[in-house]
């Protein structure tokens, strides 16, 4: 059951215009193994389906700041950080030397801060900022590299972000391994197409599954022995529900937790681990696409932009879709909604652009062409001069409030466990925590999503399900990220060691947390 309108992705997402589209542009970075073993189940190369790895780029009011190269492509393998220290020494454009080195302070914390549970409750009480601040980094550092990362990798400025979760996703997305910044993209149409239809069909065709689009889940009902029994819901406007249920995976972010859990004065009173969930905020999400009258030959096809007044608090991200979809001529037609069939159609071939805002409720409050006149009168062109003098066809923007789980400071002991006090419930998403079962892949990803699905399924395999054995046939294996490299073992082994010897000296057992 989901609320939105398809989400079996069998029917593409279209504007009114008939062009199409997906809300937001996701990447698939280096070690997202699991997304890679589900093309291989279903048959799919990976090929296929993504672009190579790509280079990006950020930019500021002052021009291009950074590219990210392809970290897998440097001529010289090193250890991490070595190795993106060498490999993007050229990299940074205005960011002086000295400036880069007092990120020294943020790559020791990165050993210590999951030590034990203890500490890492202790960093999540701390805004990635304060973190900073504690770990000696420059304020040019922080504002010119380090906030804009954070700013499109958890959606979200320093001061409103776990310091646990920035680290967990610096360390994820950055510093384990040299590569592991790579990322790519989908090479044509959707996500949706083409990862999710394919994966909805296979459950349909031979497991059986049953799909409610457009059904929104409005409150579950408990029974005397205290499992759910009962899914109200609302579809196209009428009220229904389902009753023969054994168990229930609930995969909402936030917003849907607490429309659910206020829909469920039963669950909510024997179960505050849910409730603590749903209290918990989410943040906003401005998605548009751009349909160009000429090509912008913009150096790089993912671009973050960061310090710009005209982003009114928001982080921001361009794609040129037509540098990631268009480089056939099939390709650049679907990118504009030509149909397939209609050959005697010219192809198109001005540049298509999507922007995603995050953290965007000041942009969601202007109007849509304003919207659009931010981008290509402030944004674009201060990033990419080919933007200068280009017109807009065409364009969407969509809103999405509330979409995105925020990691806030103070949020991690409240954010949904896999398992709860319910015994036929389970949780699954990117904000769910796994404990025992605690997975690499971290913060805003799909990997670690579809690891929460997975590791759902298979805790009801486990035993919340009466009559199902922990089939071990049944379970559904999902694979670890790479293993950390030898020497941030060893440096994570020093800092367990130092952290001993401080508190046998009754001493605090971090330098940056109590
Ligand atoms: C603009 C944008 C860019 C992103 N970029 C990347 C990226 O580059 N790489 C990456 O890996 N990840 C990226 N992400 C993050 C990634 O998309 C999320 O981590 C992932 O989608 C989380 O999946 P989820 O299942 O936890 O939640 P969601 O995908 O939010 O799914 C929750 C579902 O619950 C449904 N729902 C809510 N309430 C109810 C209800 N009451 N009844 C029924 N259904 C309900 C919703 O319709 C929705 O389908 C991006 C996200 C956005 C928005």
């Amino acid at each position: 059951m989901d609320a939105s309108r398809d989400p079996t992705g069998a029917v593409p997402f279209t504007t009114p215009s008939g062009r199409p589209f997906e809300a937001g542009t996701r990447g698939f970075w280096k070690d997202y193994p699991n997304t890679s073993a589900l093309l291989a189940e279903l048959g799919i190369k990976e090929s296929d389906v993504f672009t190579d790895f790509t280079t990006s780029a950020f930019y500021s009011p002052d021009g291009l700041e950074a590219t990210a190269p392809v970290f897998a492509g440097a001529p010289l393998q090193l250890p991490s950080p070595l190795g993106q220290v060498f490999a993007s020494f050229d990299n940074f454009k205005r960011l002086p030397l000295s400036d880069r080195a007092s990120m020294a302070g943020l790559l020791l914390a990165m050993l210590d801060f999951d030590r034990d549970e203890e500490s890492m409750a202790a960093y999540d009480r701390m805004t990635a900022h304060e973190l900073c601040i504690r770990c000696g980094l420059s304020k040019r550092l922080v504002d010119d590299f380090v906030r804009p990362t954070l700013s499109v990798g958890l959606f979200a400025p320093l001061e409103t972000t776990s310091a646990l979760v920035a680290l967990e996703l610096l360390y994820f997305y950055a510093f384990a391994h040299q590569d592991s910044f790579d990322v790519r993209w989908i090479k044509t149409r959707s996500i949706s197409e083409l990862l999710i239809a394919p994966l909805a069909q296979k459950l349909q065709q031979q497991h059986g599954l049953r799909v409610l689009s457009s059904a929104r889940a409005e409150g579950l009902d408990m029974d005397a022995a205290g499992r759910v029994s009962t899914v109200r819901y609302t579809q196209n406007g009428v009220s229904d529900s389902l009753s023969d249920i054994d168990a229930v995976v609930l995969a909402v972010g936030a917003k849907g937790m607490r429309a659910v859990v206020a829909g469920s004065p039963a669950l909510a009173a024997c179960a505050p681990e849910l409730t603590a969930a749903a209290s918990l905020g989410s943040l906003d999400v401005v998605t548009t696409r751009l349909w160009l009258d000429r090509r912008v030959a913009a150096p790089h096809p993912a671009n973050v932009l960061s310090r710009f007044k005209q982003l009114r608090g928001a982080g921001g991200t361009f794609f040129m879709l037509d540098q990631l979809q268009g480089d056939t001529d099939a390709g650049m037609r679907r990118l504009w909604g030509v149909p397939e069939a209609d050959l005697s159609t010219a192809t198109p071939t001005g540049s298509v652009v999507a922007c995603d805002f995050y953290n965007s409720a000041a942009v969601a409050l202007l109007s849509d062409q304003e919207i659009v006149d931010t981008l290509m009168r402030d944004l674009l062109p201060s990033a990419v001069s080919g933007f200068q003098g280009a017109q807009v066809l065409d364009s969407y923007v969509l809103r999405l409030p509330g979409a995105v789980s925020w990691f806030s400071p103070g949020s991690f002991p409240s954010r949904p466990p896999l398992r709860g006090s319910v015994p036929n419930l389970v949780c699954a998403g990117d904000w769910v925590r796994l404990g025992q079962r605690e997975h690499g892949a971290k913060g805003l990803c799909q990997e670690r999503a579809f690891v929460t699905g997975l590791e759902a399924g298979n805790a009801l395999l486990r035993g919340a399900l009466p009559g199902l054995s922990a089939a071990a046939a049944l379970l559904h294996p999902v694979l670890p990220v790479r293993a950390d490299e030898p020497q941030v073992l060893a440096g994570k082994q020093a800092a367990q060691a130092a952290a001993a010897l401080a508190r046998a000296l009754s001493m605090p057992p971090s330098p940056w947390v109590r």
